[in-house]
């Protein structure tokens, strides 16, 4: 079973992400802010982290920022959520280390097919 960590600050966004994933074969663990973000990533090994640019604590790019630069959780691939769809916040979020990036509002669908595509990438891969 693959396990997603899913951290994002809003409530509402992040029950409707944990609804969208019920289906498929994984498991979600979910943190409020960067710092519970960063401490889950120190103690699991997780598939995919979905996270948020803008959060309390550690923002979502410093939280990748971090990951990426200490080897935590070295293979684990980095989906960002923004609210911010500029190129420039995108191409943060890229050097940053994410591998991917979603730009708010999307459809929880759009979601889907995206977790779906990365996981499926990351088999071929493993
Ligand atoms: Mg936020």
């Amino acid at each position: 079973m693959k396990r997603i960590l899913l951290a994002e600050d809003d409530e509402i966004l992040r029950m409707l992400i944990v609804d969208t994933l019920e289906d498929e074969d994984c498991q979600v663990d979910e943190a409020v802010d960067g710092l519970e973000a960063l401490g889950l990533l120190q103690e699991g090994q997780y598939d995919l982290v979905i996270i948020d640019y803008m959060m309390p604590a550690y923002s979502g790019l410093e939280v990748i920022e971090q990951v990426r630069q200490e080897g935590i959780n070295t293979n684990v691939a980095i989906l960002m959520l923004s609210a911010k769809s500029q190129l420039s916040e995108q191409e943060k979020a890229i050097g940053a280390g994410a591998d991917y990036f979603i730009a708010k509002p999307f459809s929880p669908l759009e979601l889907l097919d995206k977790v779906r595509d990365i996981l499926d990438e990351k088999n071929k891969i493993q």
